[in-house]
């Protein structure tokens, strides 16, 4: 029996790519807006919604920029859901199966679930350096009848924002 938060209460919550930047852009600015540019920690409104322009030097970005999902070719629904169902398996998703469950390229799938797994992994025992801030949010008990998943137990879903810093002091994405 499925407790906690199943995939279709996941698909509930993340309908359209609309609810997924909101997550996104939610979730960065609960951790304090810093400008990709300059640091800078004022922001306005940007060209669009999920646009932030610093205040400091007017570097209007999405709500993605700096974070895993920027130019994700999968979009950010499948995305969403891929981490979802990458996080919540023991044994995960192959890309494989993956593939041909959302319907792209094995490697799409392949290089996405290396990047959530990444995530996943510098979250826990081994936090990155520098200027990286991974994001998690957690999710109730997804058993999906696995043995030894106690009732209200969570799972870590993780969404990353990575930051890195090159030596020019450029932000790139992912590990320096
Ligand atoms: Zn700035």
């Amino acid at each position: 029996m499925f407790s906690g938060i199943s995939i279709n209460e996941f698909r509930e919550k993340f309908k359209t790519e609309q609810d997924c930047l909101k997550y996104i852009l939610d979730k960065k600015l609960a951790g304090g807006y810093s400008c990709l540019k300059c640091q800078g920690n004022q922001y306005g409104k940007g060209r669009k919604w999920n646009y932030l322009r610093c205040k400091k030097c007017g570097y209007d970005a999405s709500a993605t920029a700096g974070t895993l999902f920027h130019k994700c070719k999968l979009g950010l629904l499948k995305a969403f859901e891929m981490a979802f169902r990458v996080s919540v398996r023991k044994k995960g998703m192959s890309s494989c199966e993956l593939s041909k469950e959302f319907g792209c390229q094995q490697r799409s799938a392949w290089l996405w679930k290396a990047k959530i797994q990444e995530a996943m992994k510098s979250s826990g025992k081994h936090p990155l350096s520098g200027a990286v801030e991974v994001d998690e949010f957690l999710l109730g008990g997804f058993s999906e009848g696995e043995r030894g998943r106690t009732h209200g137990s969570k799972d870590l879903v993780v969404l990353a924002i990575e930051k890195v810093k090159d030596k020019k002091g450029k932000i790139t994405i992912g590990r320096a």
